[in-house]
């Protein structure tokens, strides 16, 4: 008897709070063929489900693959999951409660289901096909809205005893700092996101400072795109300067203290806000987390972007539905 894992297409499903994103992952872990949906989000469940099994199948359409073709599906979702009842107990993003997603979509495409999420999915497909390629110990930050994390050991994802591990935003950074979107005050989360970032421009604003951002901020509510941050450092708005550099020295304190407790061999770096800022803002992470990091004098801790973008979520949660229900035995 031996076990190896089959090598048939697979079909990665990245669910957000806005969009879909379905593909068609073949053998050789290409994407065959793929297709976007928007979130139904107000909508509940039942109409996410709907969208989810609409993009699938358009995104085997484009791989000319019917579904029977299909080893397994795997769905990247934001959490807090039961990853083993495939369960999205939560999300006030989506407005789902207790949302059986995995069982729900098994029954509508007759294919197993693994819910796993979206971010440990996206740490596992740059892992895999990304820019943790060649390296078993790895730490993934993905920098957007929020912040979320993936941390893997010796090739596995680490979930710990309640299948919800790696949620890296959510240390403690600064004591009584932020609140955060989570209930705590000074998570890395509510220190270093783009969300950080922006309110406290908002803020110097209003208090009078000069920022090339201030007319974007007034006209889209506080909100700011990564792109739009991007533009002002890179113009030298001294504000914006100044608060993407707190918060990179945040996540770089953060990232440096998660390197001692870990020891990874590479800490990638993904996310809106970081593949917009680029090489300045990697800098000065990469800085402050070598100052916070006790040993690595010949720094063999590397520190790099991430290489998949958006694809990360999608191709990660095929590859590791395929490895959970693609074993074949004979
Ligand atoms: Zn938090």
């Amino acid at each position: 008897m031996s076990a190896k894992v089959s090598s048939t297409p697979v079909l990665g499903i990245d669910l957000g709070g806005t969009k879909i994103l379905a593909g068609v992952v073949g053998s050789d872990n290409t994407i065959l063929g793929r297709a976007k949906r928007s979130t139904p989000a107000k909508e509940g469940s039942e109409a996410i489900l709907a969208a989810i099994v609409e993009c699938a199948h358009e995104a085997l359409q484009a791989a000319e693959l019917d579904i029977s073709e299909i080893t397994a599906i795997g769905v990247g979702t934001p959490g807090p999951l039961d990853v083993e009842r495939g369960i999205i107990l939560f999300s006030a993003n989506m407005n789902v409660k207790d949302f059986a997603l995995g069982p729900d979509l098994s029954v509508a495409t007759g294919r197993p289901v693994l819910v796993q999420n979206d971010v440990r999915a996206g740490g596992y497909g740059e892992f895999r096909l990304g820019a943790g390629q060649g390296f078993q110990n790895i730490l993934a930050a993905f920098v957007g809205t929020g912040i979320g994390g993936c941390v893997i050991v010796n090739g596995q994802v680490v979930t710990g005893a309640t299948g919800n591990a790696g949620e890296l935003g959510h240390i403690t950074i600064k004591a009584g700092g932020t609140r955060c979107g989570c209930g705590l005050r000074g998570c890395l989360e509510a220190m270093a996101s783009r969300s950080a970032i922006t309110r406290r421009i908002g803020k110097a604003v209003r208090k009078g400072m000069l920022s090339s951002l201030a007319f974007k901020l007034e006209k889209k509510g506080g909100k700011l795109k990564s792109g739009e941050l991007a533009e002002a450092y890179l113009a030298n708005d001294p504000i914006t300067v100044k608060e993407v550099q707190r918060a990179a020295r945040f996540l770089g304190m953060g990232l440096g203290s998660l390197v001692n407790v870990l020891g990874p061999e590479i800490v990638i770096l993904g996310g809106g806000v970081v593949a917009a800022l680029g090489e300045p803002y990697l800098d000065l992470v990469r800085t402050t987390m070598r100052e916070h990091t006790l040993v690595d004098p010949e720094h063999i801790i590397k520190i790099e972007p991430a290489a998949l973008g958006d694809d990360a979520g999608l191709l990660g949660s095929a590859l590791l539905a395929r490895e959970r229900h693609g074993v074949k035995r004979k």
